[in-house]
């Protein structure tokens, strides 16, 4: 059951230990770096004063901010000829980020992802079917190279060119799927479109979902809808990329690979840790990386930590899903939500498709918000009674969660504009009325 028990099933304490040891290592190596070695001179940390987890708590946070100040070697602490790859961020909130990464960064990378697909049932006989976005985006060539230290045949299929997929699904008994969230709402939607049941016609048992927010009403529907056991899987490239927490087969939370990063959990507001089963930001601290060490980087992204210990044997503690990015937050009439509010909300009523898109304006002096809602063919063209009753269940339905009733338009199927990468749920055309 395990990729390397040794590591996943360490103690508590021994595992502790061995943090401070790598984090030791780190301070050191991080030391090299432009932008630490003067921030260790004006703070007064050396590597050896950093002896215990709270003496992490000297280092200043890093933020996206902090990396684009430093861009683009700030943080490369080793020298150029060492370097083997760049990665960059997507740049969902801003200017990308770029990340080096040397041959040793990306073989514990590399490590990390063969242990994530190994812990969920994924072998050597398997086929994989990579339906991520290769590139500077972390997410595809990272999973490529973990599917490829596993053994399994890899099919570097990329996103989009749905029928191309199901061709290379069917001609290669693909068993394995890594795809974002959205496109594999799509692309289930397809398969009915086609007439394929992936139950009769198709061969895939698992499938990896990341990169983005969603809810478990989501996983559901792409379980239910291609026939799989579907897996949350979080990485950010600041982090090298997928890899940094992943759900095991119990499904009870994201464990964080706790032997490679520090998780910390802070109140995005004054910056103090929260007790565990508080929400709050993750802020991670990687422990083996040469090129680019960066401690204490604070991702935005919000969550909870299960300290308990999880059936499954692992002792690394895990977080919940990600309920968004401080960043995504939506405030409207004075009440605060995040999109994936919306989602779970939709994604639980069996008419909605597979595509929505929230659009935020002014009217007549006040927040106004519409939701458009992609529905199947039938419900679009069927009786204008019911589709009026659908609305109103849907209205009342989110208004429960999230407090205040939104327009809602529905509209057929296709007619959203969607992308290969991560989704685009929200359009905010309040600033151009100055707000
Ligand atoms: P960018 O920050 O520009 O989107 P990345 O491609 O590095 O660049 O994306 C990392 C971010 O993607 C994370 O910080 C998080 O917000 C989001 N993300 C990744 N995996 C998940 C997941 N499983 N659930 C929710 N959000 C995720
Ligand atoms: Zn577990």
């Amino acid at each position: 059951m395990f990729w390397d028990s040794y590591n996943e099933t360490m103690d508590r304490a021994s595992l502790e230990e061995h943090q401070v040891e790598l984090l030791h290592k780190t301070v050191e190596t991080a030391a090299h770096s432009a932008y630490y070695s003067e921030l260790f001179k004006k703070e007064r940390i050396t590597p050896d004063s950093i002896k215990t987890m709270d003496d992490l708590r000297r280092i200043p946070f890093v933020t996206k901010d902090t990396l684009r100040e430093e861009y683009p070697y700030g943080f490369l602490a080793t020298s150029k000829e060492n370097i083997v790859r760049l990665h960059s961020s997507s740049g969902t909130t801003g200017r990308p980020t770029v990340i080096f990464h040397t041959m040793n960064d990306i073989n514990e990378w590399t490590g990390l992802l063969a242990r994530c697909m190994y812990m969920v049932g994924v072998r050597p006989k398997d086929v994989f079917q990579n339906m991520m976005g290769y590139g500077l985006f972390t997410g595809g060539i990272g999973f490529h190279y973990g599917a490829e230290r596993l053994g399994t045949l890899v099919i570097p299929a990329g996103p989009g060119n749905t029928t191309r997929q199901i061709m290379l699904m069917k001609e290669f008994e693909t068993t394995v799927i890594h795809i974002i969230p959205s496109y594999a709402l799509y692309f289930i939607k397809t398969l009915e479109e086609m007439n394929i049941d992936p139950n009769r016609d198709l061969h895939i048992k698992i499938g990896f979902l990341g990169a983005e927010p969603h809810s478990e009403a989501t996983r559901r529907r792409i379980e239910k809808g291609l026939g799989i056991d579907a897996y949350n899987s979080y990485g950010l490239s600041e982090m090298c990329g997928p890899g940094v927490a992943f759900e095991c087969q119990e499904k009870q939370g994201m464990h964080v690979w706790e032997d490679s990063y520090i998780l910390e959990v802070i109140d995005p507001e004054t910056m103090e840790p929260v007790k565990d089963g508080e929400e709050g930001e993750l802020v991670f601290t990687a422990l083996k990386r040469e090129g680019m060490p960066i401690l204490r980087y604070r991702t935005r992204d919000l969550a909870v930590v299960y300290p308990e210990p999880c059936a499954c044997g692992r002792t690394h503690r895990r977080i919940s899903r990600i309920k968004g990015r401080a960043d995504d937050m939506i405030i409207l009439k004075g009440v605060n939500m995040y999109p994936i509010q919306i989602e779970k909300t939709l994604m639980a009523i069996s008419e909605v498709g597979s595509n929505f898109q929230i659009i935020l304006d002014r009217k007549d002096d006040n927040d106004h918000m519409i939701i458009k809602v992609e529905v199947s063919n039938d419900v679009f063209q069927g009786d204008l009674k019911q589709l009026q009753r659908l609305r109103e269940r849907i209205a009342k339905n989110l208004n429960s969660e999230i407090l205040v009733t939104p327009e809602i338009e529905l509209v057929e199927p296709n007619s959203l504009p969607r992308s290969e990468g991560k989704a685009v749920r929200v359009i905010d055309n309040r600033d151009q009325w100055g707000n």
